[in-house]
C-alpha cells in the first residue's frame, strides 16, 4: 500500500516523531533516487542526505540498492521509501504514545491530593486523615479535571486516527 504523504496528519507524526529535514527525504522519495541525486533537489551537502538517509535507513523506513557505475566503476546508492514500513513505524510511534497517556491518565486520576512531597489517591488521602506522613503536611484536594480531560481527547484522538489508518 502506498503512503499517503500528502496527508496532514501522517506528516505531522512523522515530523514528531523524527524531524522535518527526514520528512522531506521521504516525500522526495516519490520515486527511487540516488543521494547525490536528493542533494542537488534539495541543494544541501551530500553528507547531510546521506545522515538522513542512515536515519530513515536505521528505522527501516528506507532502503537501497547498491549499483556500480560501469564507467567509474564506483558504487551508487538507488534509495527507495518502504511504505509499508512508514505505516507500520506511525502505527508503533502512536501505540508507544498511547501508552504513555493511559501510564499518564492513570497517575492523574490517582493522583489528585498533593501535599510537598507527593501526589496520593483519595483514598490514600482518606487512609491518612488527610495527613501525609511523611512531611505531615495536609493533602490538598487538586484539581486536575482539565489535565484529564486533555489527555482523554489525546487519546481519542490517536484511537480514531489509527483505525483510519
Ligand atoms: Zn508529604
Amino acid at each position: 500500500m502506498e503512503i499517503n504523504m500528502d496527508n496532514g496528519l501522517i506528516v505531522n507524526i512523522l515530523v514528531e516523531s523524527m524531524s522535518e529535514d527526514h520528512v522531506t527525504i521521504i516525500k522526495k522519495l516519490s520515486k527511487p533516487k540516488r543521494d547525490e541525486e536528493l542533494a542537488a533537489e534539495l541543494n544541501v551537502k551530500e553528507t547531510i542526505v546521506r545522515t538522513l538517509l542512515n536515519d530513515l535507513h536505521a528505522r527501516s523506513l528506507v532502503e537501497y540498492e547498491r549499483i556500480k557505475d560501469k564507467r567509474t566503476g564506483w558504487y551508487t546508492y538507488l534509495w527507495k521509501k518502504r511504505s509499508d514500513k512508514i505505516e507500520e513505524y506511525i502505527s508503533n510511534y502512536l501505540h508507544g504514545k498511547l501508552d504513555d497517556l493511559y501510564r499518564k491518565l492513570d497517575e492523574e486520576k490517582n493522583g489528585t491530593f498533593r501535599c510537598s512531597c507527593s501526589r496520593v489517591s483519595l483514598e490514600k488521602a482518606m487512609d491518612t486523615n488527610f495527613i501525609c506522613p511523611e512531611c505531615n503536611e495536609p493533602y490538598v484536594n487538586l484539581d486536575n479535571s482539565d489535565e484529564i480531560s486533555k489527555i482523554e481527547t489525546e487519546i481519542a484522538r490517536i484511537n480514531n486516527f489509527l483505525k483510519s489508518i
